[in-house]
């Protein structure tokens, strides 16, 4: 590798590393955070799972929403083509009426034979399936010409209602009528498309009627599917349903069904088009309507497609994948919590380990370890603030003689009951009662003078000598301790460790003059020193 490259290699593993180590410490830090702070970990955690949790709900009803629209889209796709093809029928059908109308108002085919007449006014579009019959009536409601040979009745029809309607008015067009029952064949349901023949001085002449079979509206719908409880109409603007399927109940004399009344259908008929979501009327089922008008009739064609169908792969979806969110979301939590739960014990326990490792077992005091620690805080302290700083050195006389003369566990005792009252006679928290070693105690009192460090010690030598533990040993009869004192106001580059060896030196001249009493190092005045 060249020399160039080689450094540029090198610098780059240099950064690389350099990153690993910033990231690492921002882990690091991280860790640190959750570990004095355990519960985060649960309530992070949490959060989390509730924010995962939302948005997943979130999106599930996004989904509710777009499986409605997508049925909606469909909806209008199926009425749409059914209004088509019975708009176009309609459309050819009154073409075929206009036919036979303008052929009636010439008066030459008046005179055409019956046989070319017909031939003349049915065009081929009237011999569509659906259409069950073409006929011209005259003003008095009888068939003066028909498609078909047979259907030629003497009878009138002047009671129906497209025949009353042109009768009454000059200007309707093209009539659609209600549905009715065929008399000429057979009672089929039927459906008429009329047109009114003026004579030529403008009065009526009769009607040119195209009976439609009903059960072409049936074939239609019977091609449309809707799924399992869905339903598809044709229903008049006035009500009366055309068709239907599925089919409904045959009312009574089998007069067709009419929706007038019902709420959701007054919706519909003042409107070209539409939708909205109702349960039905007829048979109870949610259902989401979708609606058209058919342009240029009287009629409208409707999909409703049933909720639970348009639904059904939706809920089976969320089913799952809600049930897996609140399964998993639920597990995070736990997991979290469980984390947490393990951090706070970690810590706790931690603490405890960390206060043993700094606490004397015999005495409970601080042993020397946690003295050391405490003692450089308090040092340092106390040189921000400019304050004294005490030390005693406390050190239990002719104790070797009391555990040779009461055993070695009555010593234990008595080194209990002499921390016990050292550790009562503080009253500061700051203060520090520590077990230097053997029969020797340290205390420290920060902020206290060296006035106030004598009147202490004194106080706490008189305390141990009431405490009136025997010991033949002693001059007195009882266990009595000798103290050394100093003080010092720490200056910047003192040393906690002279303060405490001054104490150590005023312990050691107390015991020289005699012991059961307290010394105090005035030699020692300055941190610096
Ligand atoms: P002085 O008045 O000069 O201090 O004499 P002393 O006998 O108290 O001093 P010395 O240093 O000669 O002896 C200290 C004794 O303290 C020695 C040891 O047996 C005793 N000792 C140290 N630690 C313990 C302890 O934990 N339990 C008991 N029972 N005795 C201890
Ligand atoms: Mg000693
Ligand atoms: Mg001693």
């Amino acid at each position: 590798m060249p020399r160039s490259l080689k450094s540029v290699h090198k610098t780059g593993r240099a950064v690389g590393l350099r990153l690993f180590r910033r990231n690492s410490n921002a882990w690091v830090r991280v860790a640190d955070v959750f570990s004095r702070f355990p519960l985060l970990a649960g309530v992070i955690g949490t959060a989390m799972a509730l924010s995962m949790g939302v948005l997943s709900f979130a999106a599930l009803w996004q989904g509710r929403a777009q499986a409605l629209q997508n049925a909606h889209e469909a909806s209008a796709n199926l009425v749409a083509t059914l209004s088509a093809d019975i708009s176009r029928n309609v459309e050819s059908s009154d073409l075929s009426l206009r036919t036979i109308v303008s052929g009636m108002e010439n008066p030459a085919t008046a005179k055409l034979a019956p046989g070319l007449r017909s031939l003349f006014l049915f065009d081929g579009a009237t011999a569509a399936s659906y259409i069950g019959g073409a006929f011209v009536m005259n003003a008095q409601g009888r068939i003066v010409a028909a498609r078909d040979r047979s259907q030629h009745a003497t009878d009138s029809f002047s009671d129906r209602d497209y025949f009353t309607t042109h009768a009454q008015r000059a200007d309707v067009g093209l009539y659609i009528s209600g549905p009715y029952e065929s008399r000429l064949r057979g009672g089929k349901p039927s459906l008429a498309l009329s047109r009114r023949i003026n004579a030529p001085d403008g009065s009526f002449a009769g009607v040119a009627v195209i009976a439609l079979n009903r059960s072409y509206f049936d074939s239609l719908l019977s091609r449309v599917n809707v799924g399992r409880a869905g339903s598809v109409f044709i229903v008049q603007r006035d009500g009366v349903m055309l068709a239907r399927k599925p089919p409904l109940q045959a009312t009574a004399g089998n007069t067709p069904r009419t929706i007038s009344l019902s709420p959701a259908f007054a919706a519909m008929k003042d409107q070209p088009s539409g939708s909205y979501i109702s349960v039905s009327a007829l048979d109870g089922v949610r259902r989401l309507f979708t609606f058209t008008r058919v342009p240029g009739t009287n009629l409208i064609a409707g999909v409703a497609p049933a909720e639970d169908d348009v639904l059904q792969g939706w809920r089976h979806r969320s089913k799952i994948i809600g049930g897996l969110t609140l399964m998993f979301g639920g597990g995070f939590i736990a997991m979290s919590w469980l984390l947490a739960i393990s951090l706070r014990s970690r810590a706790i326990a931690l603490e405890k380990l960390q206060r043993l490792a700094g606490t004397d077992s015999l005495t409970g005091l601080s042993n020397r370890r946690a003295l050391d620690r405490r003692l450089g805080e308090e040092w340092r302290r106390a040189r921000r603030a400019a304050q004294p700083l005490s030390a005693l050195f406390i050190d239990v006389d002719h104790f070797k003689l009391y555990n040779d003369t009461y055993g070695h566990a009555m010593g234990d005792d008595a080194l209990v009951a002499v921390a016990d009252c050292i550790q009562h006679s503080i009253k500061r928290p700051s203060d520090i009662v520590a077990r230097y070693g053997g029969e020797e105690f340290v205390l420290v009192l920060p902020g206290a003078t060296a006035a106030s460090a004598v009147t202490f010690a004194d106080r706490l030598r008189l305390k141990i000598e009431s405490l009136a533990i025997p010991n033949s040993a002693s001059p007195k009869g009882f266990l009595t301790i000798s103290i050394g004192s100093a003080t010092t106001i720490p200056r910047h580059g003192g040393d906690a460790l002279k303060l405490l060896n001054s104490a150590d030196a005023a312990l050691y001249r107390a015991k020289r003059s005699g012991r059961n009493t307290a010394v105090h190092e005035d030699s020692m005045v300055d941190g610096s020193a």
